[in-house]
């Protein structure tokens, strides 16, 4: 299975969201079961699992990523009963969280069980666990009937997959099988929450607004500063943190504001950074929002991710977004920020740090 060295190309095996191909997903559990790699889709982005249990086949998940090893991976179960296999002292609000928000995109960090392999947590004592609702994720994890740990299926660093496209962009070659089941629904990553802290703490928000799982808890989460893309966070508090992610290959920079009212002075702010890289020779592209849109006319490499009111669609557009924009050739990217409220905390978060940190306010 490519252990050899030899790059073969992976296979893609298309598989339908509505009505996934029992025997298929058969063939592709197949793959997995013998130590294999295998990208499939979630209802996030795309992951690149392997059976949690199989040694050499987590430690081909670092390697292909190119992954810090101080980096642990998700483990994805097909069920809440699965708990028991994974953790210890399960505190009775994860049975809550679970009961609300699992199947979907919550990823709950628990103390680890004895089994759980030490590249998985990354040596930590504990571990991150979460039940996809993706039908075909859901069916591959059934069919393997254990664990499959996983990270987003991209190289380290790169923005994270929302189409089977993306992923043979950076791995073609160098998996064993991709599974094609078209563009992903949230197109970011689960939120995690660490349960061993109290109060609860946001390690990283996600396609679940924070806010939601505030409301079910009767409790405010700690949202830390790394959480919210700003700066970097020390390896004990939160492995993966620290590390550049979501960074298209484009140098970049987020024009903020203290308050979204006024649209018009952000744009302002894009055009005035946009018209000076240009002027220095430099393709540049521009990340806007459908009510700013028009104050770029005249700039060639403009993407709108969505509407201000429907952070759920600018979301879902973010990753496709800068991978377009590489794939154009631009040089830098001048990106407009998003009130850091529900799922906007989620997109700063990713442009934050898309940009390396590099943020102006207008
Ligand atoms: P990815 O799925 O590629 O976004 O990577 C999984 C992320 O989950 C890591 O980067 C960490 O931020 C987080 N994570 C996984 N396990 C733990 C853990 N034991 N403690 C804290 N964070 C974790
Ligand atoms: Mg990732």
């Amino acid at each position: 299975m490519g252990a050899s060295g030899v790059h073969k190309q992976a296979i893609v095996v298309k598989i339908s969201p509505e009505n996934p191909d029992r025997t298929l997903i058969e063939r592709v559990a197949g793959i997995l079961k013998m130590g294999g790699l295998v990208a499939f889709p979630t209802e996030t982005v795309y992951g690149l699992g392997a059976v949690a249990s199989i040694h050499e086949a987590v430690l081909r998940i670092f390697k292909v990523k190119g992954r810090p090893p101080d980096n642990p991976l998700i483990l994805h179960l097909a069920s809440p009963d699965w708990l028991h296999s994974v953790a210890r002292d399960v505190p009775e609000l994860a049975f809550k969280l679970a009961e609300r928000f699992w199947p979907g995109p919550l990823t709950l960090i628990l103390y680890r069980g004895e089994k759980v392999l030490d590249e998985v947590t990354a040596g930590l004592p504990k571990v991150a666990v979460r039940v996809p609702s993706h039908p075909v994720a859901l069916g591959l994890i059934e069919e393997v009937g254990e664990p499959i740990a996983a990270p987003s299926a991209n190289k380290s660093g790169r923005p994270s997959p929302t189409r089977a496209e993306h992923v043979l962009e950076d791995f073609d070659g160098e998996i064993d099988a991709v599974i094609d089941s078209g563009e992903t629904l949230h197109g970011v990553e689960s939120t995690i929450i660490d349960l061993t802290e109290n109060p609860p703490v946001l390690i990283r928000p996600g396609a679940l607004p924070v806010e939601d799982v505030e409301r079910l808890v009767g409790q405010k989460i700690v949202v830390p500063s790394f959480a919210r893309g700003l700066g970097e966070a020390e390896r004990a508090i939160a492995p993966g943190t620290k590390y550049r992610h979501y960074a298209p290959k484009a140098e970049m920079v987020v024009v903020e504001l203290d308050n979204y009212s006024d649209l018009a002075r952000l744009a302002e702010k894009v055009r005035e950074i946009a018209v000076e890289k240009a002027s220095r020779g430099l393709r540049v592209g521009i990340l806007c929002s459908d009510e700013t849109l028009h104050y770029y006319e005249g700039f060639k490499e403009v993407l709108s991710l969505g509407p201000r009111g429907n952070m759920f669609v600018v979301a879902r557009n973010l990753f496709g977004a800068l991978r377009e924009l590489d794939r154009r050739g631009v040089d830098f990217i001048v990106a407009e920020g998003f009130e850091e409220r529900g799922l906007g905390l989620t997109v700063m978060n990713r442009l934050r740090k898309a940009a390396g940190f590099k943020i102006v306010t207008a």
